[in-house]
Formats: C-alpha cells, sequence, structure tokens
C-alpha cells in the first residue's frame, strides 16, 4: 500500500523527539507538542492531502465548531484532509487531527463526520498519548517509544481501518490503553458535539457503516483490543439516551456536505 511505509518514517521522528525529552518525567504539555510537531512534520512527507480550500474550510470550520465547545484549550488544533481511500481517521498529540477522504466521502450526512472529528478531538483534549506514556514509566515497561508510536495510530483510531499499524499494534500494553481510550473519547464526543449543535446520534449511525465495512465485529487483530463496535454502539447509545438532548441539533447541513462529497469525488476521481 502507498502509505506502508509511513509507521516507520514516523517512527524516526518521534523516537528523536522522544530522545530530547528529559528522563523520569510526565509528559508535560510542550513535551507534547514536541512530539506533535515532529510527527506532524514526518506525516507531512507521507501523506496526501487535499488542498482543495472549499474541503479543508469545511472539515475545519467543523472541527473549530466543536473545539469551541469543549472549551478553553492548551492546544492550537489543527485540522487536515488525507486524500487516502481507507476509512480512517487520527489524532496526533497538541491538536493534529487527520480525516480521511472516505470518512467525509463514506458519511452519510454531518453528523456523522462531526461524530468522528469529536472522537478525535477527545483523544487530544482528554491527553490520552501523554497519559498513556506516564503509566507506561510508572511501570517500568521498556518500549516506551514504540508503544508512545502505536498509540498515537491505535489510540487515534475512529474507524476500522489501520493496516498501517503493522507490529505496533501487538503492543499489548496500549491495546489495554486504548480499550478506555477510545470509550472516554466517545463519551467526550457525545458530550460536546451537541454544545456545537451536532446530533450526536450520526456516532452510531457511523458506527454501523464502520462494521458494515469491516465484516461485522469480526475485526482484524489489530483492532481486537478496541471495543467491539457493537460494544460501542450500545454505550454510545447509552450515553446520548443519557443525556437528555433538546431538539434542533443538526443532522444534516442544506446539502453542504454531498457538495464537498462531489468535490472530492471530482479531485480525486473516484
Ligand atoms: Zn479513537
Amino acid at each position: 500500500m502507498r502509505h506502508s511505509n509511513r509507521p516507520s518514517g514516523l517512527l524516526v521522528g518521534v523516537l528523536c523527539g522522544l530522545l530530547l525529552l528529559p528522563a523520569c518525567t510526565t509528559l508535560s504539555v510542550d513535551e507534547e507538542e514536541q512530539i506533535g510537531n515532529e510527527a506532524s512534520r514526518e506525516l507531512r512527507k507521507e501523506l496526501d492531502f487535499v488542498r482543495d480550500e472549499w474541503v479543508v474550510k469545511y472539515v475545519r470550520d467543523i472541527g473549530a465548531q466543536v473545539v469551541k465547545a469543549a472549551g478553553p484549550s492548551e492546544y492550537d488544533y489543527e485540522f487536515f484532509v488525507v486524500q487516502d481511500d481507507e476509512l480512517n481517521a487520527f489524532a496526533l498529540p497538541a491538536g493534529y487531527i487527520y480525516i480521511h477522504t472516505e470518512i467525509i466521502l463514506e458519511a452519510a450526512n454531518v453528523s456523522e463526520l462531526a461524530g468522528v472529528i469529536g472522537h478525535e478531538v477527545g483523544h487530544v483534549a482528554l491527553r490520552h498519548v501523554a497519559r498513556n506514556y506516564n503509566r507506561q514509566r510508572n511501570t517500568g515497561i521498556l518500549y516506551n517509544a514504540a508503544a508512545l508510536v502505536a498509540s498515537i495510530f491505535v489510540g487515534g483510531h475512529a474507524a476500522a481501518g489501520g493496516q498501517m499499524l503493522g507490529q505496533l499494534a501487538a503492543v499489548a500494553y496500549v491495546n489495554q490503553f486504548t480499550r478506555e481510550a477510545e470509550v472516554e473519547a466517545d463519551r467526550f464526543a457525545v458530550e460536546f458535539l451537541p454544545q456545537a449543535g451536532y446530533d450526536p446520534a450520526g456516532m452510531v449511525s457511523f458506527f454501523e457503516t464502520l462494521r458494515a465495512k469491516s465484516g461485522g465485529d469480526n475485526v482484524p487483530t489489530f483492532m481486537r483490543s478496541h471495543p467491539a463496535t457493537s460494544d460501542r454502539i450500545a454505550h454510545t447509545q447509552g450515553l446520548i439516551e443519557e443525556a437528555e438532548l433538546g431538539s434542533g441539533l443538526k443532522i444534516t447541513d442544506n446539502g453542504q456536505l454531498e457538495l464537498i462529497q462531489r468535490r472530492i469525488e471530482l479531485l480525486t476521481r473516484r
């Protein structure tokens, strides 16, 4: 696959970043930024970005609304659209969020896309990479660096894709972290999407799409640590019911998503 070399390049970048970190401390926001900057620089070389201003602005506007709803943040969020037909999205530490074109194309409405974005913002805002890193330090596990890289991908994972994880995903400890982190990121999205004006119901319907695309709950090995999609559907649905949301939340956006989808199709000659 064309992105098969992605983890190795990124690994080098992040390892370099880590080597600069002072020993035996927890990961600070500054250090998170250092890792995020380093990793995003690597990705800049390895990914195909959509540069079309309409497409990028559309995603950034949704992202900005979710970020604003979540309140003051220590991070400067930045949203990127990656031309990639794998159904995936992920986040790097300190606010770098990447949405694949396939996510936009498969979204049935804006609430589904906002759900993915909200989930990824959740991973950043809840500092999942930093927390994972700190926890590993405390237990003295030696593969910190590789695990951190894996957690960037696994932990920042909204969708069923992810062949790029390769052997890094075999790190069991990270997988353990991921299960909890996924649930927390879902919870974050259910909490803040309504405040940004979006109906979180799109999260549930998009999970259904993921389940259909990944062949039911029979997910590939690298995804086994993730909560099974059916569990996520039930859990998220439960959170939405508990939230007792008012009416008027946005599910569609007057055909804007459809225009963006057509634009992506033209740009990528799908
Ligand atoms: Zn996730």
